[in-house]
């Protein structure tokens, strides 16, 4: 059941990119991207500047992380050189809004494949599996889900970490919900709450920052199932298949493995392989 969604799925991007490819013409230019002061030669990509490894925004203003790296990568394709991209943070809550004002033409900011999230936007990729873990501090002994029932726990609102806390991991924990994880962290550190949950992939970049070094661990329980996918407006099926494209030349020529080396290599992040386009893992 599982293998012929995903079949199916991979069938129907593979008819899209052949239209797509047919029809030919280029749109990628217009409407969303733009500066908005009429130059039209931006592209207005959503990312986190708060989660190093993956979006951050760095002291001196530029940009780092595996999400920046596989958007400029997807940009490049698209026909944007690296000056003339438009970064814009879009915080876990606010990315379907994003998309749908028109604020930015992509996100690419740790942004989970959802079937309700795919009610609103719609997504290329999966370009990334990811796994929600818990970090705590330690010498904390809290080991797994269960152990969070009545435990501060804090999470981002918006994202599917709370959201999967509330309905299976612990009901019973008292759950924080911040609007970024870097404030989760803070609060990790000064001992107003007793873990973090997210995406393994975010706690990892954030234990092997120099200022944590030694003082958080990682549970390493995979919670969830995390694909990441890079979000684009509902309907621009165009734009999603020449994502698609792009993210397949990525993992091709080796510009993917790269990324990953560059950007959870100091953290000691284990990944998994690149996914299949179209193929989620529930
Ligand atoms: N990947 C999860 C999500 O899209 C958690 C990380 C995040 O909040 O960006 O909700």
């Amino acid at each position: 059941m599982k293998l012929r969604k995903a079949t199916a799925v991979a069938a129907t991007a593979l008819v899209l990119s052949v239209t797509a490819t047919a029809c030919g013409g280029d749109d990628s230019k217009s409407s969303a991207s733009g500066s908005g002061s009429g130059g039209g030669d931006k592209i207005k990509i959503g990312i986190k500047y708060d989660q190093p490894g993956l979006g951050l925004k760095e002291p001196d203003g530029s940009f780092s992380g595996f999400d920046v790296d596989v958007a400029t990568y997807v940009a490049k394709e698209l026909g944007y050189d690296a000056d003339q991209i438009e970064w814009v943070e879009t915080k876990s809550a606010d990315r379907e809004n994003a998309l749908s004002r028109g604020d930015v033409k992509i996100i690419a900011a740790t942004y989970s494949i959802t079937d309700e999230r795919k009610a609103k936007v719609d997504f290329a990729g999966p370009y990334l599996l990811a796994h929600q873990d818990l970090l705590v501090k330690s010498d904390s002994d809290i080991s797994k889900g269960t152990d969070l029932n009545g435990k501060k726990l804090c999470s981002v609102t918006g994202s599917t970490s709370a959201q999967n806390v509330h309905d299976t991991i612990a009901p019973k924990a008292q759950l924080r919900e911040y609007s970024g994880y870097s404030e989760c962290i803070a609060g990790l550190q000064s001992g107003a709450v007793d873990a973090v949950t997210t995406d393994d992939s975010i706690l990892a970049g954030f234990a092997a920052q120099d200022k944590y070094k030694g003082q958080f661990k990682l549970a390493g329980l995979k919670l969830s199932n995390e694909n990441y996918g890079i979000g684009v407006k509902k309907g621009d099926t165009k734009t999603v298949n020449k994502i698609n494209t792009a993210l397949e030349k990525m993992v091709s020529d080796g510009s993917w493995e790269k990324a990953v080396e560059k950007n959870f290599g100091p953290a000691d992040y284990k990944n998994e392989p690149a996914p299949k386009i179209g193929n989620i893992v529930k």
